[in-house]
């Protein structure tokens, strides 16, 4: 990818309630010069606090805030979902979609993901789209398979292509289902060959927007590995849970990218 640098988002998952979200911005400590990109999913009930903390702690323009996940619909009878609209009036400028624990846990399907990447994209904000195989399916020779059917899954849609050969903000994320909060992390190698295979299909699919769209890379990063992930061929950053969650270990992550 071209860009500016590398991008470093950080997923709570079901952790830290307002208070503790308003507790972090003023534990961070980005290095002086750091051109990372950081991004921090944390639950949407806390998203607000966390962003009046980070205006406070003048972290407003360095850091961008975004949302775990919506509901394609924009409004309607749909219990305990937010839309893609209200995560925008709160201040989100990102969305995940497709994590696996809403694949395999929720039961996401891939044209339910891709139903919420086009909502995303219409509502404005940049989905970040997260594929990845299990372990049964890697045993089997079969990583290249699926990924390919998460991805295209979603860029079958001709409104999304649209979308994204205008420029619109679109990230991918590789995160191997065998690698997520097991503390098995992917070889730089494996990462660099799953983001390769997404590469080309990027490629394939949105000319020459295909280049610019930032591949990370997610399953059990921590301070320790985050360098030589993001060293490595086609990484363009990171998805970080676990590690996320604590703001000297986010930290030093940032200090790695
Ligand atoms: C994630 O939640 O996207 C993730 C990669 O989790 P962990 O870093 O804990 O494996």
């Amino acid at each position: 990818m071209t860009g500016p640098g590398k991008v470093v988002a950080g997923n709570w998952k079901m952790n830290h309630g307002p208070r503790e979200a308003r507790a972090f911005p003023s534990q961070l400590r980005i290095p002086d010069g750091s051109s990372a990109e950081i991004l921090l999913f944390p639950p949407a009930i806390s998203l607000v606090g966390l962003r009046e903390e980070l205006e406070r702690a003048g972290l407003a323009d360095r850091i961008e805030v975004g949302v775990q996940n919506v509901h394609f619909e924009d409004s309607g009878a749909y219990t305990g979902e937010t839309s893609v609209s209200m995560a925008a009036e709160v201040g989100a400028s990102h969305v995940l979609v497709g994590h696996s624990e809403r694949r395999h846990i929720f039961g996401e399907t891939d044209a339910e993901t891709a139903k919420k990447v086009g909502a995303v994209l219409r509502g404005g904000l940049a989905p970040v789209l997260c594929v990845g195989e299990d372990l049964d399916e890697r045993e089997a020779g079969r990583v290249e398979e699926v990924i390919l059917r998460q991805l295209e899954t979603v860029l079958a849609s001709e409104a999304i292509r649209a979308s994204l050969g205008a420029g619109a903000r679109f990230l991918l994320a590789y995160e191997p289902v065998w690698a997520i909060g097991t503390g098995r992390t992917a070889t730089p190698q494996d990462a660099s060959a799953a983001h390769a295979v997404l590469r080309s299909h990027l490629v394939e699919r949105l000319g020459s927007r295909g280049p610019q769209i930032p591949i990370l890379y997610g399953g059990s990063v921590n301070p320790d590995n985050a360098g030589d992930l993001m060293s490595a061929a086609e990484v363009d950053g990171v998805l970080v849970g676990g590690a996320s969650l604590d703001a000297g270990d986010f930290s030093r992550i940032i200090g790695a990218a």
